[in-house]
């Protein structure tokens, strides 16, 4: 080869994406990408179609429409929020602007491989900070991150462990990083969560002007294949995140059906309850097949199988494919004897039960 990328880029292990395809079986179930089982807003849908008029048309570059209706949505300034072609990047923008080689970032242990990309493409060291029972620990991310770490990013609740920190930690968390240090919290399944103590950051990037929230369409909105994500962060973060995006990096049915999406509360509200149903059942449904669950309060479960021969994550996963149902095998994570399994349809999470069930007593 003549040609060499920026040292560092050939040690990146690309990105994969869950499995689609279950060999031999025409329609599986895929459980694999915590996509949205009820598919998408029905108005978003049609916003989507009537754009398609429209598509000999630059977007509008700065996105604003769409800006204005997230800043309605969520009481937010528009002015303060960027869009992107999905969250991810947006994370790779942050990176691409603020990282430098032999920067330091640091990740919680389990923390979204995203994150690890990011740092590799700018040559950046990552510091993983060890998790308690698979949830982040502000402690060891305050240790990790010492007086130079140039960003932190957290996803909360984070994916694959469905953990999360409460508002109080994330707020330790900040107050006790130096001023230097960006703080990126990643908030893709923020409106799944119920918990009292669980609140979006937003009022953090309010106060403070090195923290940075972001969202993604792809969850909750159910339009993963739209490839559409924001975030909300203090003007001069946004200033610099609008100098290095593609000038038309949202294209123009993105933006439209996004506009559609953000306003049909009644679909998200259908969303967050089918997910609240699914995920009490699969936690309870699994735990009682003696598999150990990590309390998620994402759109996923994260099992825990045995080291045991032809019992283990690998086994389970051969086993549930061959019954065409797609689960996400999380070693690239550091976690070999585990699943991440998305909830689905409830038809669909009672064949995974009953599958697993088949598994167990095997
Ligand atoms: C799914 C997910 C995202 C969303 O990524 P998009 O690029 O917006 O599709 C971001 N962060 C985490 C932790 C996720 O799991």
């Amino acid at each position: 080869m003549t040609l060499q990328p920026r040292p560092g880029i050939l040690d990146i292990r690309p990105y994969k994406p869950g499995a689609a395809d279950a060999p031999g079986i025409a329609d599986p179930v895929k459980l694999s990408s915590n996509e949205n089982p009820l598919g998408c807003s029905d108005l978003a849908r049609s916003a989507f179609e009537a754009a398609t008029k429209n598509l000999n048309l630059y977007p509008d570059g700065g996105a604003s429409q769409l800006r204005a209706a997230i800043g309605k949505a969520n009481d937010l300034d528009p002015d303060r929020i960027v869009c992107g072609t999905g969250s991810d990047e947006l994370l790779q923008l942050l990176g691409r602007a603020y990282l430098e080689p032999g920067d330091k970032v640091v990740q919680s242990q389990y923390g979204f491989l995203v994150y690890r990309l990011v740092a590799m493409q700018s040559g950046a060291e990552l510091i993983n900070a060890p998790e308690t029972d698979f949830t982040a620990s502000v402690d060891a991310l305050l240790k990790a991150a010492g007086t130079d770490a140039r960003i932190v990013f957290l996803a909360n609740p984070n994916n694959p462990t469905g953990t999360y920190l409460s508002h109080d930690e994330i707020r330790r968390l900040r107050e006790n990083l130096p001023d230097s240090t960006m703080l990126v919290v990643d908030e893709a399944y923020a409106e799944y969560v119920d918990e009292p103590d669980y609140a979006t950051a937003f009022d953090l990037a309010n106060e403070y002007d090195n923290v940075v929230v972001t969202r993604t369409f792809s969850k909750i909105h159910g339009l993963a294949g739209l490839r559409l994500g924001w975030a909300y962060a203090d003007k001069s973060i946004i200033d610099v995140l609008n100098r290095v995006r593609g000038p038309f990096n949202v294209n123009l049915p993105a933006i439209t059906a996004g506009i559609a999406a953000i306003q049909d509360f009644d679909f998200q509200k259908r969303s967050a309850d089918h997910n609240r149903r699914g995920l009490a059942f699969m936690r309870q449904q699994l735990g009682g097949l003696g598999l150990d669950v990590t309390p998620s309060v994402g759109n996923f479960v994260l099992a825990h199988f045995s080291e045991q021969d032809g019992k283990t994550a690998g086994d389970a996963d051969a086993f549930l494919t061959a019954r065409g149902l797609i689960v996400r095998p999380v070693a690239p994570y550091g976690l070999p004897n585990s699943l991440r399994i998305t909830i689905g349809l409830e038809a669909d999470n009672h064949k995974v039960v009953d599958a697993l069930t088949a598994f167990m007593s095997a």
